[in-house]
Parts: C-alpha cells; sequence; structure tokens
C-alpha cells in the first residue's frame, strides 16, 4: 500500500491518496474475494470521510460521491445529448449496471467478504521461498508445471497487476524502448503463453537471458514479486531443461571454463600470474589461513590491477589470508546467468571443495559476482544438494573498514595535499543483492583528500551499469546504458568514477571510448592502494585487447556472422559434404534450372549434412575465426579445442537462420565455378 499527500485535493483542502495493491492469481476464486479488502479500505477511508478514488466499473453507483454530483450531472447531460442510446462504456463511470451495483449492496457483507478472504490468505502473497527452493524445482504452490512454467512463476504472472512501476527503470527496457523487454511486459507475455496463444521464439528465450539482473525490479515492483529471481528460474528451466540455446559467446566462455577453469580462455597454469612475488610467502598459493581472497577470472586475467590492489591493501591492513592459486576458477556467475546450470554446479562445488581443502572458513572477495555467488547461491545450492557450507564471505571494503574502525589501520595522509572529487558506482551485485552499500563508502572517506559526491541515483536506487549480459547480447545497448550512468557522474561534478566490480569498470571503460566521455574510471581497491604509495599496472590496454577479442566473437556468433564465414569457405563446405552431395551439387549446377530446384530443399538438407561435414571443415573453421579475430597467443592455441564445442552446441540451433542467408550465395557461387550466371 502506498500514499500520496495531495496538497489541494478536489475541494481545495489537502487529501490522502492510498493506493492499495494486492497480489493474487486472476485464475483462482480468491482474486475476487482479494476485492473485499479493496472495500474495507474503502469503508474506513468512508467512515473518515473520505471517497473511493475513481469510479471505473465497480463505484459507479458512487459516481455522485466521488466526482461530486454537480460533475456527475454535468457528465449526465453531456452524455444524454452525445450518446442518447447510451452505447459508449456501459457500466461504467456514471452507468451503474450489475456489478456496480451489487458492489454497491454489498457494504453491509464486507465484514463477512474480509472474513473468506482472510481465510485465503495462504494463496494472496504466496511467495517463492529462496531459501528452501534456490533452482525452482518444486513451488510452495505444489509441483506443478503449466506448459512448463514453474507454477510459482506462473502465479505471479497472474498476480503482476500491469501497473507499470517496473517498467522505465528497468535497464533492459530503457536500453531497447520495448515493452516486450521490460518486466510487465514479460508477465504478459507469460500469460499469453500459459494460455496457449503464444509459443517460444528465439527473441523471447533471449528477451529473458539479456535481463542484466539487476533487480531494480524486484525494489519498484508495487506487489512485491520476485521478478528478477523468476527470470533467474526461467534461465535454468529454458536453456538447461529445454535446451533452447544461451547467448551465444556464453557458450565460447563454458567451452574456456569447461577447459581451463575460467571465462577468459586463459591457461590454468596462468591463473596466479598476478600474485605480487613479495607477498608469496605469506599470502599465495598453497599457505593456509581461515580466510581465503577469491580473485575471480576477471581479476586474474584481465584487470590484475584488481586482485594486487586488493592484495595489498588486505596484508597492509594486517589481515591473515591465504589465496588459491590454480585451484580457484571461475564462480560460475557467467554460467548461472546464461542457463548453463550443470557448469555452474561443478565449479560450485570444486570451488567449496578448493577452500575447505585450504582448511578455510571465509572467503574475502573483491569481485561483488563472486561475492553474490559465496554469499547468496552457494550457500542455497549447497543446502538442496545436502552439502555442508558453513563458509563465511566478506568483500575486502568491510574486513578493511572493520581494521580502520578498531584503529588499527589507516591510511597515510596524501604528500602532495590534492584533493579529487570523485563519486562511487554501486554495483548490483553486492549493493540490492546483499546490501552492502556503506563499507565501501567508507572506505573511499577513509581515504585523504577525496571528496565523495553522489550521483543522482544511488545504494538501492543505483542504476545498473549495463554490464555482462547486455555487453555480450546486445553491445550497442550495453553502451548506451553505460552512458546514462556516466552521465549522471558528470552531472555529479566527480572527476573520475570508482566502480568495485571489474565488470562494470571493463563496461566504462568500454563505454567511456565508444561514447567519448572523458571521465576516469578507476577501481576503488587500485586507488586506495596507490594511497598506500603502490604503482599498480593500467589495466586499459588489456581490457580494450580482450574487448576486441569479445567483440569480434559477438559478431561471428551471430547468423550473420556464420554465414559470411560460410561464404569464405564455399569450396571447402562443398567437398566436404558428404555422400557425393558436393559433386552432385556442382553437376546440377550445369544444368539449366537445376539448382534453383534444389535450393528449396537447402533447409532440409543442411541440418542432416552438417554434423558430417563440420569434423572435415574444422581446420579451415579455425584457421579462418583466427584470420578475423586478432586474439592473444594462448587463446589462439586453444581454439582447435573450443571451437568444435562451441559449434557443436550453436549449430543445430542457429542452423535455421543461417541457411536462408547462404543459399543464394551458394546458388551464385556454384553457378560461377562452372562459369554459369545466375
Ligand atoms: S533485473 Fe534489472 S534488467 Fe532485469 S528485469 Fe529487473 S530491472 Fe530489468
Ligand atoms: S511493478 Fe511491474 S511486475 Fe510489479 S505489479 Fe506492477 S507491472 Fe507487475
Amino acid at each position: 500500500m502506498e500514499g500520496v499527500v495531495i496538497a489541494r485535493g478536489r475541494d481545495g483542502a489537502p487529501e490522502v491518496v492510498v493506493l492499495g495493491f494486492v497480489p493474487a492469481d486472476e485464475r483462482r476464486i480468491a482474486f475476487n474475494l482479494a476485492f473485499g479488502i479493496t472495500l474495507a479500505v474503502t469503508g474506513v477511508a468512508e467512515s473518515v470521510g473520505g471517497r473511493a478514488y475513481s469510479t471505473g466499473l465497480y463505484f459507479a453507483s458512487k459516481a455522485g460521491q466521488i466526482l461530486g454530483e454537480a460533475r456527475r450531472q454535468r457528465l449526465e447531460d453531456f452524455r444524454r445529448s452525445v450518446d442518447p442510446d447510451r452505447r459508449f462504456n456501459p457500466g461504467k463511470v456514471i452507468d451503474p449496471r450489475l456489478v456496480a451495483r451489487l458492489i454497491g449492496i454489498a457494504g453491509p457483507f464486507t465484514p463477512l467478504v474480509r472474513l473468506m478472504t482472510n481465510r485465503l490468505k495462504p494463496l494472496i502473497g504466496e511467495r517463492f521461498d529462496h531459501e528452501r527452493n534456490p533452482t525452482g524445482s518444486g513451488t510452495q504452490l505444489g509441483e506443478d508445471r503449466v506448459r512448463g512454467i514453474p507454477a510459482d512463476v506462473a502465479w505471479y504472472a497472474y498476480a503482476c497487476s500491469q501497473c507499470g512501476y517496473c517498467v522505465n527503470e528497468c535497464d533492459q527496457f530503457y536500453g531497447r524502448g520495448w515493452e516486450s523487454q521490460s518486466p510487465r511486459g514479460k508477465w504478459f507475455w507469460l500469460r499469453e503463453y500459459v494460455e496457449g496463444r503464444v509459443d517460444w521464439s528465439k527473441k523471447m528465450v533471449d528477451s529473458f537471458l539479456v535481463c542484466t539482473t539487476c533487480e531494480l525490479c524486484n525494489h519498484r515492483c508495487s506487489s512485491a514479486l520476485p521478478i528478477e529471481p523468476s527470470w533467474m528460474k526461467l534461465r535454468g528451466l529454458i536453456v538447461t531443461e529445454e535446451d533452447k540455446g544461451t547467448i551465444p559467446p556464453f557458450e565460447m566462455m563454458a567451452a574456456a571454463l569447461d577447459a581451463q577453469g575460467d571465462i577468459w580462455a586463459g591457461y590454468r597454469d596462468d591463473r596466479e600470474d598476478w600474485f605480487p612475488q613479495d607477498l608469496r610467502d605469506r599470502h599465495g598459493p598453497g599457505t593456509r589461513a581461515n580466510a581465503i581472497y577469491f580473485a575471480g577470472c576477471t581479476a586474474s586475467y584481465v584487470e590484475h590491477d584488481i586482485g594486487i590492489a586488493s592484495v595489498r591493501l588486505l596484508d597492509a591492513a594486517g589481515v591473515d589470508f591465504g589465496y588459491l592459486g590454480q585451484t580457484e576458477q571461475c564462480c560460475g556467475t557467467p554460467m548461472l546467468c546464461s542457463g548453463k546450470w550443470e557448469l555452474f554446479e561443478r565449479v560450485m562445488l570444486e570451488n567449496i571443495d578448493a577452500v575447505k581443502s585450504a582448511g578455510a572458513d571465509t572467503v574475502i572477495c573483491s569481485c561483488p559476482a563472486c561475492d553474490m555467488m559465496w554469499r547468496q547461491y552457494y550457500p542455497r545450492w549447497a543446502e538442496r544438494l545436502g552439502i555442508d557450507y558453513r563458509i563465511k564471505v566478506k568483500h575486502y571494503s568491510e574486513v578493511v573498514v572493520e581494521r580502520i574502525a578498531s584503529g588499527e589501520f589507516s591510511f597515510p595522509e596524501r604528500p602532495d595535499g590534492k584533493r579529487t572529487r570523485l563519486t562511487f558506482h554501486d554495483s548490483c551485485h553486492i549493493g540490492r543483492a546483499s546490501g552492502i552499500y556503506e563499507p565501501p563508502r567508507a572506505l573511499i572517506r577513509a581515504l585523504p583528500g577525496v571528496e565523495l559526491v553522489e550521483m543522482a541515483h544511488s545504494r538501492e536506487e543505483a542504476h545498473c551499469c549495463g554490464s555482462v549480459l547486455s555487453l555480450i547480447g546486445e553491445p550497442p545497448v550495453a553502451v548506451d546504458l553505460g552512458k546514462i550512468r556516466l552521465d549522471e557522474a558528470v552531472e555529479a561534478g566527480a572527476e573520475k568514477l570508482l566502480a568495485l566490480c571489474p565488470c562494470c569498470e571493463f563496461q566504462f571503460r568500454v563505454t567511456a571510448e565508444k561514447k567519448a566521455i572523458g571521465l576516469e574510471i578507476q577501481d576503488l581497491a587500485h586507488l586506495a592502494a596507490e594511497q598506500l604509495g603502490y604503482d599498480l599496472p593500467d589495466p586499459h590496454p588489456e581490457v580494450r585487447r580482450q574487448w576486441a577479442v569479445f567483440e569480434g566473437m559477438i559478431e561471428l556468433m551471430t547468423p550473420e556472422g556464420f554465414a559470411a564465414l560460410m561464404q569464405d569457405m564455399f569450396p571447402e563446405m562443398i567437398d566436404a559434404m558428404p555422400w557425393g552431395m558436393g559433386r552432385m551439387m556442382r553437376a546440377m549446377a550445369r544444368v539449366p534450372g537445376g539448382l534453383g530446384a534444389m535450393k528449396p530443399l537447402f533447409p532440409m538438407l543442411f541440418p542432416r549434412l552438417l554434423p558430417a561435414m563440420m569434423p572435415r571443415l574444422m581446420p579451415e573453421v579455425v584457421a579462418r575465426v583466427k584470420q578475423r579475430i586478432a586474439m592473444p597467443d594462448y587463446m589462439a592455441e586453444q581454439m582447435p579445442d573450443l571451437m568444435p564445442q562451441v559449434m557443436d552446441s550453436l549449430m543445430p540451433k542457429m542452423l535455421g537462420d543461417v541457411v536462408p542467408l547462404v543459399s543464394q550465395p551458394l546458388v551464385d557461387h556454384l553457378h560461377a565455378s562452372v562459369g554459369r550466371h545466375t
């Protein structure tokens, strides 16, 4: 329930408008009975001189009271003059018919209706129990699924009041502008799906996958529906269970993670290279301590400064900690968000095992996504799998700020006496996900020579940077989203934007470059370690190099990208066709109208030919990919192992979109190769 105070109400005096939302499933009888609560609230308002806010269908019999008798009469006169047969708005506004009359006489029965409504309470406001049911198998409402949709998610779809509070600040929506991309639009689509009027399409699968998991919608929803957790639940359903395919570049990350334990296709042997030599004896791989610093993939392979700065900071603050080194693996966030839950579960179990084997009971994270896994997701999955978890999680800012508060640690004054005005971006994955807003701010305030200014949206209101799911799903949308946040930082008068998350920082660096925004972007630990006198590597060149690879892969892994790759390889493709099909196509090219007759068969033919062609073509595919995308040597070396896995996962799902793009070019190529014109 929410209220708005109107300074000058209907009669010029102040009024309060109370708006109530009663989450209830439209498909159930309880939905109608839930209306009894509305009548009860209206009755309370009337008892103190109030009224229903508007007439509509239900309160048309109270039009005089709600609108004022004079206004009702004016409307009545106007209607009589333009609509004497009372055709427009039948039964509404000033035209009470059966429903309004029943509501009109329901007053004395309201206590009875309320009694019934209250008895039905277990269904009204029923919630998905995340603690007991992290993966979404089974629900409080029973194990039933509706057209494959878990019963609780279907319930929420029907409980959504379609009020639209969640729409405007959903970054998936404001980055694209389509209602189907907003929470309200997706609930509406789910109702249509449940009722069999629409079916899954690639577009709709993607619309659930590209949600950035920012969780702002949960905070905004007037009916307190668990929106983001519902999309998360559907991710596992549509990708892991129903194999509808994820966002293609995640297949490359999954193959790399499967092989080497990280999403950047780095070698496992190189994972710990960033760790400072002089700290290895005290904190390096193999040392035992109660707490483990968990660096995560991006700090380990791309933004080394974050890992170095974090361990420098923890060491300077006198924290006893160790580091897993090569036994650390990706925390699994990308796999969870892309619906690849089998791989997520495997790396989660291996990470838990690695921490326990190191004798630790606490994990200290720098990356908010890693923090979210260790703090929120691992314990729930562990409980479901019957694993004894008992691992505490802290962000380094919490640990360092505790030391500052106890007087055990402080930063030295700046010798140059310089002051910097900066702002801080709350990462969704540690802010709204875990409520960690103050420790990073306390750390910033402890830095001498720093002035912290807040952006227009901060803490639980903070807008998402637009990273990962948008950046990988639709890069142009991601930089539009990033620009909105960077503009806020500029408007706040900041010289520098501090990020806590390697992915937010990566996204902001890419955005600043693409949109030519001259704002300095830095990691918080990096800044803090600099204040301690450390000179840290600039992550920008590596971010740029890695982004170029990603961008190339994203472009390649589209129907258009694969079609272009195939067109480059038509001679090799034709040679690789099994059952003499290549020879037959070349022969048909000599027959007038031959290929024209064959072309309609391509959509049926290619899915059958491809499994036999792929192994023969793969060396050529790998060579062409390396030619197209400038990648580091270690990545190029792994392509012969990674590419077949990626193609095996993607091609069966994408071929339907690729074949129409290559059919005519293939016919043209065959004609040209035998000297005929199409
Ligand atoms: S989590 Fe964020 S991006 Fe996803 S639906 Fe909610 S508001 Fe939109
Ligand atoms: S805020 Fe969005 S999800 Fe919540 S009830 Fe309104 S339209 Fe539905």
